[in-house]
């Protein structure tokens, strides 16, 4: 049986928080002496370090308790505090599979602590059978999984993330930045269901957002309570809160530039599909294609930068692979017009 209590690093159990002056009263008052804030100024108070208001709008929209949120700056923040959470430096382990994320290999390092990279397949799907002897590894604290998978496009299957929840002792994330280009699912009510389940999304991508660094980590209110308790009293800053909500209130408009997106992604597929320098698009379910050129992936990527278009080489993971980032109807012109050349 999974026991939170055997995993959490002794050091974050038994540490006492700092306590800041809005956590020690967060109530309305008519005047403010107690944390040493100008009286004058427009954002001359700290901002609200649990973030309620935002979270009671994320409670509404996604269906889970306010107390299974947690905010970060970015979601990188929340990769971050999971590895000093769970994970001693030196001593325990994380998992990852590869070609994924470059984050969680830097944080991993940044944080002492060995990852644990295993191959996907040439479909990039993960392979049980490589799994199942490093779950069972007592080091073994956390494991990342993106899903869909940057830079591959594709979806872990339920199926596959259920086993290794019922099975692993310690911490699944799944990182699923991308979900909402999917026809695919979040696996967010699963938190009810499994105490060593996060989910993290964010607000960087489907939300276009990246500029406010907002990231969310689900869980059980345990977890979340552990998190709060090692991040920075004041993570997220009172303009990136207001912006936020503001963000999360436009559903309408949500809605409308995903659609977009999602059109404009079919479009850039078949055109992509039929330039001659690429070989293969992969399907994507993401906001991004990753393309296998016919020759140098770093010679089509240079001719793209002398026409004023970045996108991402991947062939060091992915042999002349790009990954293209879908833009507006204009840029994606630009860059089809480019491959045609
Ligand atoms: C872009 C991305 C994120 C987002 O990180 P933020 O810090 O929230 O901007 C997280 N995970 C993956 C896999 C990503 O590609």
């Amino acid at each position: 049986m999974f026991d939170l209590r055997k995993i959490v690093r002794t050091n974050i159990k038994n540490l006492k928080p700092y306590s800041s002056a809005r956590d020690e009263y967060f109530g309305e008052a008519k005047i403010y002496l107690d944390a040493n804030e100008n009286p004058e100024g427009t954002v001359n108070r700290y901002p609200d370090p649990y973030q309620r208001k935002l979270k009671a709008a994320l409670s509404n929209l996604k269906r889970v308790a306010e107390e299974q949120i947690f905010i970060g700056n970015g979601s990188d923040e929340a990769i971050d505090l999971l590895f000093r959470v769970f994970c001693k430096p030196g001593e325990d382990q994380a998992m990852t599979f590869s070609p994924s994320y470059g984050m969680y290999s830097v944080s991993a390092a940044i944080n002492d602590v060995e990852l644990i990279t295993v191959p996907l397949n040439e479909q990039f799907n993960i392979v049980k059978e490589a799994i199942e002897p490093i779950l069972k590894r007592p080091q073994l604290k956390l494991i990342f999984i993106c899903s869909p998978n940057n830079p591959t496009g594709n979806i872990v299957p339920i199926s596959l993330i259920e086993e290794i929840l019922q099975s692993f002792q310690g911490i699944l994330v799944i990182d699923e930045a991308y979900i909402d280009f999917s026809a695919t699912e979040s696996l967010l009510s699963l938190i009810n269901s499994y105490p060593n389940l996060v989910i993290l999304q964010t607000l960087s991508k489907a939300y276009g957002a990246a500029g406010i660094r907002i990231g969310m980590a689900y869980a059980q209110k345990e977890i979340i309570e552990l998190l709060n308790r090692v991040k920075p009293p004041y993570n997220v800053s009172s303009i990136n809160q207001d912006r936020a909500l503001d963000v999360i209130k436009n559903q309408l408009g949500f809605k409308e530039n995903l659609t977009n997106i999602i059109l404009e992604k079919e479009r850039l597929f078949k055109a992509l599909s039929d330039a001659c320098k690429i070989e293969n698009v992969f399907p994507s379910e993401a906001n991004f294609l990753l393309v296998k050129c016919k020759g140098e992936a770093s010679e089509l990527y240079h001719q793209l930068l002398k026409s004023g278009i970045v996108v991402r080489n991947r062939s060091n993971v992915i042999p002349n692979a790009l990954r293209i980032t879908v833009g507006s109807k204009t840029e994606n012109d630009e860059l089809i017009k480019i491959m045609n050349q």
